[in-house]
């Protein structure tokens, strides 16, 4: 099977003593993973040394930077490089996320590097893609998301690739409160899927885990992640809040 995850986005909120309490209670769930399940909680970079010892006796739970540099090193105020975040034995990073895109311009050619230096420091990206709601208006999603992927993944080899998670996550939804529908969803994830295997080859669309985002929680979870091409979810709000992610982690398939 493939991996199903259920990864935390925290985004910037949160103090460190509530970060320490809420991954306390998380862990204190003592979720029964199988070995194809993990949890991944992108936490904000301050908190990254924290939150990767309280996690490390418990299996697979990994900790994820929100973003990192698309170069090695040098003079770069205040980013931090993929090095760096490998130094530090983190695992995962979430890229491109829509937020990022809109608020700090990140263009699928920046993320395209991005992923470069992330999988070079055998760092798993969590690669974020999604159309904003004028073109699911028009009903040209299908493009727009498949150009997502073109412009950032297509220069990769197969091996790399799949080395890969996406992440869909229709703008219109994310801290919306306004999911798509799990049909919605898996239309998209089987599209995507089948441009990762007209591209990569069928074994690699096989592969890769593709998560949906936007608005999960505790309700809908189980239900949308019942998709057969939905891997699991990346999370905002709903992660904040230890009985919701607990739940939400227990909706894997
Ligand atoms: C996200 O930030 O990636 C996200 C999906 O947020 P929310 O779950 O709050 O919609």
């Amino acid at each position: 099977m493939r991996k199903q995850i259920a990864a935390a986005n925290w985004k910037m909120n949160l103090t460190v003593d509530k970060a320490q309490s809420l991954l306390d209670e998380i862990i204190s769930a003592q979720i029964k993973f199988n070995e194809d399940r993990q949890a991944i909680f992108a936490v904000p970079f301050p908190y990254l040394q924290m939150a990767q010892q309280k996690i490390n006796n418990v299996d697979n739970f990994f900790i994820a930077a929100q973003n990192c540099y698309s170069k090695k090193s040098g003079a770069y105020t205040g980013e931090t490089s993929a090095e760096m975040l490998q130094s530090l034995n983190i695992k995962y990073v979430v890229l491109g996320h829509s937020e990022r895109r809109e608020y700090f311009e990140e263009s699928n050619q920046f993320l395209a590097e991005k992923l470069n230096i992330t999988l070079e420091n055998n760092i798993t990206p969590i690669f974020c893609c999604g159309e904003p709601l004028s073109i699911r208006d028009a009903q040209t999603q299908n493009a727009f998301v498949e150009k997502q992927l073109q412009e950032s993944l297509f220069h990769f080899s197969a091996d790399d690739v799949q080395k890969i998670v996406i992440a869909y996550e229709p703008i219109w939804a994310i801290g919306t409160g306004k999911t798509a529908t799990s049909e919605q969803a898996q239309e998209m994830h089987a599209h995507l899927r089948k441009v990762i295997a007209d591209n990569f080859g069928k074994a690699v669309g096989d592969k890769i885990s593709i998560l949906y985002g936007g608005s999960v929680k505790a309700s809908n979870a189980k239900e949308i992640f019942s998709k057969p091409d939905v891997d699991g979810g990346l999370v905002g709000g709903a992660s904040l809040i230890a009985s919701e992610f607990v739940t939400i982690i227990n909706s894997l398939k």
